[in-house]
């Protein structure tokens, strides 16, 4: 009896976490969740797929309710489903391999301090390196994180740190954190627009047209904040990502004499050794 009491308050407990009055209900979750069968399989299969074996850390954020949209388990759920069959074409295809391959078991389940959706930490000691994923309370409740197709988006984000490439260029861009150098180094930023570029303009499951605005804005929000070097690129509700001057850019032309023409274009010149390094030319 005792036993079953304890086991019982340390499920239901509720962490106690500062910032939002918690839970939240749910506001666009539940546009996803027809799609599947969270009570009959799939939410098990899921959970099976991406290796959620240390189950009990979700105690008090959803693990007794994981089917509830209210809770952090559901949205992650939700969002894990999004990654996984939201449509084949391009990264919506190959995204969720690539994180089933690489994403650890460690999942840790936080408050946080809002500032963040997810974090890669890497614990090293003389002789190896373990890495866990953690995951605070604005994963599942703060905007942008909150549509289940940003937060696929952001899971694959992590895989990529997990796979080995950190931001490369630490601070040196608009948002002042999380910064790649550039398109071309095909970091954790590259992956998550390249995901909502496929999901905008590819997907089969995309639960609301206002699920696909926000992927489209934040895409586009973080093609110009996120890099250090200016892409060139922008994400377009039909046509994916396209140069940005499209549809009005300037005809084919030469680059000025003593200039690099880094995709043979005219487009990307630049001068000094090496300085195409950072030029994205497509494909
Ligand atoms: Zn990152």
């Amino acid at each position: 009896m005792i036993v079953a009491l304890v086991a019982g308050v340390a499920v239901n407990a509720q962490p106690q976490c500062s910032g939002v009055g918690w839970p939240p209900p749910d506001l666009l979750d539940s546009q996803v969740t027809p799609y599947w069968n969270c009570n009959g399989g799939d939410s098990l299969q899921l959970w099976n797929d991406f290796q959620l074996y240390r189950g009990n850390q979700w105690v008090g954020y959803g693990y007794d309710r994981p089917c509830d949209m209210d809770w952090p388990l559901g949205r992650a759920l939700n969002g894990l489903w999004m990654l996984r069959h939201a449509g084949t074409a391009g990264f919506l295809g190959s995204g969720w391999w690539y994180a089933q391959n690489h994403l650890p078991d460690n999942w840790d389940q936080t408050c946080g301090d809002w500032t963040y959706a997810a974090r890669t930490i890497f614990d090293c000691t003389f002789f190896w390196c373990t890495t866990h994923i953690e995951i605070p309370m604005a994963f599942a409740y703060s905007e942008p994180w909150l549509t289940p197709a940003y937060r696929a988006a952001v899971v694959l984000h992590e895989t990529r740190h997990v796979d080995g490439y950190d931001h490369d260029a630490g601070d040196q861009c608009a948002d002042l954190v999380s910064c790649d150098s550039s398109w071309q180094y095909q970091g954790a930023n590259y992956m998550e627009i390249r995901w909502l570029a496929d999901f905008i303009t590819s997907a089969y499951y995309v639960g609301s047209e206002d699920i696909v605005n926000r992927a489209l804005l934040i895409a586009n929000q973080h093609m110009v904040r996120r890099f250090e070097y200016g892409t060139g690129l922008r994400v377009d509700r039909f046509q994916g990502i396209i140069r940005s001057c499209e549809p009005n850019c300037d005809p084919p032309h030469e680059c000025p004499t003593g200039e690099q023409d880094c995709c043979g274009d005219g487009y990307s010149c630049c001068r000094g050794p090496n300085c195409c390094e950072h030029v994205y030319c497509g494909g």
